[in-house]
């Protein structure tokens, strides 16, 4: 007669570098490898209640575990071509197999087609150059063929591409084709199923554990109060807590849906508990994730889920992506929290980063990018401050291009130029320390 299979005792419990064992009391959990996955699922699904789409897609993306056939066929069909191949790019690589290979191809073939369609020849040439390059290695003919269609003014006009349609169909035969490839390619095709979880899942076991630590009080309530999720619930200690903990009393920004996760939350509750305030659980819940993808390093859908909820400003990441360079990126975060009508602030702070933006432009001597953003970007605040706006469009825009363009005017040009203000030229004569 065989030995029972496993025990519950202690005694097998193994050293393992997975901080969560040590946390579990009963039996053996299949292993952690599969728990983590299963833990991410029930977030997936917490996120897509919650309609955080954005940090969703990252995570899926992130941690490479669901490739999310519906939203990379919305990408395409939407043009948004480089998002959809940065989605596919957290799955697989070009020398994967050829299945991702061809994926990959197919969509910077559809890319540098669709330039060309637009006749913009600089982008096309940048696209044939940086992307499609690397498979002149594995297939020198196409490569050829795809220079090749430079000399013609419609590519339609190259027999084997007579029969591409317009831009809408050529999308259309994209995702036919990567469909096919995407569920035969062995890299991806146990990650297009989502699994079948019950509504809430991830909630569901927080009330379970609310309900847990309240069976070992001693005296246990009639009407608990759960107050946090960050420490045990004892009933002992289970004082309100004082207003004045500054998270609680965050102010939403404006994106930020809460209550509709603690709605859910709340009719799990058993022994009539009682949570302080809903708001403040959803809260709660969403640091929790937070800590959660940031000690799993998921960098990028930490910095998403902050925005999305406007729960969290990360200073720290907004000064690295200023520091960086990344404007575009800081302004897109800090829109996440902030908008330029709210008072004078956010109005200020979004003004200040479009004319970095500008400055930044028309230093590198990017005049049509400066341009783009002077119209679409600046312009808005004129409104606000007509004034500050006419000298920034005559003192730059009109007049001159740049300070270092400025300065090539200086006679004798200093090597170490001041430029102290915006407001007049540069001049090397007369740059002392502005007062
Ligand atoms: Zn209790």
């Amino acid at each position: 007669m065989a030995a029972p299979a496993t025990s519950s005792s202690t005694s097998n419990t193994t050293a393992t570098p997975e901080t969560s064992v040590s946390y579990r009391r009963f039996g053996k959990i299949r292993n952690m490898t599969e728990s983590k996955r299963e833990i991410l699922f029930l977030i997936f699904q917490l996120l897509e209640n919650q309609k955080y789409e954005g940090t969703l897609h990252r995570l899926e993306q992130e941690s490479g575990l669901y490739f999310n056939m519906k939203y990379f066929e919305d990408l395409v069909s939407n043009g948004n071509l480089d998002e959809a191949e940065n989605y596919l790019s957290g799955f697989i690589n070009f020398d994967d197999n050829r299945h991702s290979c061809t994926t990959i191809f197919e969509i910077r073939k559809l890319k540098y087609l669709e330039a060309l369609d637009r006749q913009d020849i600089a982008k096309a040439h940048k696209i044939l150059l940086k992307d499609l390059k690397v498979f002149g290695s594995i297939n020198e003919e196409v490569f050829k063929q795809l220079t090749l269609l430079f000399s013609f003014k419609n590519f339609r006009e190259n027999e084997l591409l007579s029969n591409y349609g317009d831009t809408k169909s050529m999308r259309r035969r994209f995702i036919d084709i990567s469909k096919e490839l995407i569920k035969e390619n062995p890299k991806l095709h146990a990650k297009l199923k989502f699994p079948a979880i019950k509504d809430h899942r991830l909630l569901k076991l927080i009330i379970q554990s609310l309900n847990w630590q309240h069976t070992r009080c001693n005296p246990r309530k009639r009407e608990p109060l759960f107050n946090t999720l960050f420490e045990d619930h004892n009933c002992g200690q289970s004082r309100p807590m004082p207003m004045n903990n500054s998270m609680m009393n965050t102010a939403p920004g404006p994106k930020a849906r809460h209550g509709a996760l603690a709605d859910n939350l709340v009719s799990y509750l058993r022994f009539g508990g009682k949570t302080r305030t809903m708001r403040g659980l959803t809260m709660e819940i969403l640091f929790l994730l937070f800590q959660l993808l940031q000690n799993e390093k998921y960098e990028g859908t930490l910095h998403r889920l902050e925005q999305e909820s406007g729960l969290y400003f990360n200073t720290k990441y907004f000064e690295d992506l200023v520091s960086n360079g990344n404007l575009d990126e800081a302004e897109n975060y800090i829109s996440g929290f902030i908008n330029f009508d709210d008072n004078r602030h956010s109005c200020k702070t979004i003004f200040e980063i479009r004319k970095l933006k500008y400055l930044e432009a028309l230093d590198r001597q990017d005049i049509v990018k400066a341009r783009e953003i002077f119209l679409n970007d600046l312009k808005v605040f004129e409104s606000f401050d007509e004034e500050l706006l006419e000298q920034i469009t005559h003192q730059f825009f009109l007049k001159n291009f740049s300070l270092n363009w400025q300065h090539t005017r200086c006679n004798p040009p200093k090597p170490e130029p001041l430029f102290n203000t915006l407001f007049e030229d540069h001049n090397c004569d007369n740059s002392g320390p502005c007062l």
